[in-house]
């Protein structure tokens, strides 16, 4: 498992620093999660920061990887 961000992300950069193990980075048109370094917080919180700092719900959402 792991989490991806959706076209509608704004480049706003609220999650990156959110994101423990430093797995979200700024692309040319939007920010990307590195699918193989993502742990879903596992062991860092009870739910995913970078969904809960996003202020646009739906943007982030789990995938199977
Ligand atoms: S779910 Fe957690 S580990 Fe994965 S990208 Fe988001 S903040 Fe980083
Ligand atoms: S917080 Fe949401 S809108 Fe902002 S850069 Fe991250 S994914 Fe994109």
């Amino acid at each position: 498992m792991a989490h991806q961000i959706l076209s509608t992300c704004t480049s706003c950069g609220e999650c990156e620093p959110n994101c423990p193990v430093e797995a979200i980075h700024e692309g040319d048109t939007q920010y990307y999660i590195d699918e193989a370094a993502c742990v879903d917080c596992n062991g860092f919180a009870p739910s995913p920061l970078c969904v809960k700092y996003c202020p646009l719900p739906g943007t982030i959402v789990k995938i199977e990887s």
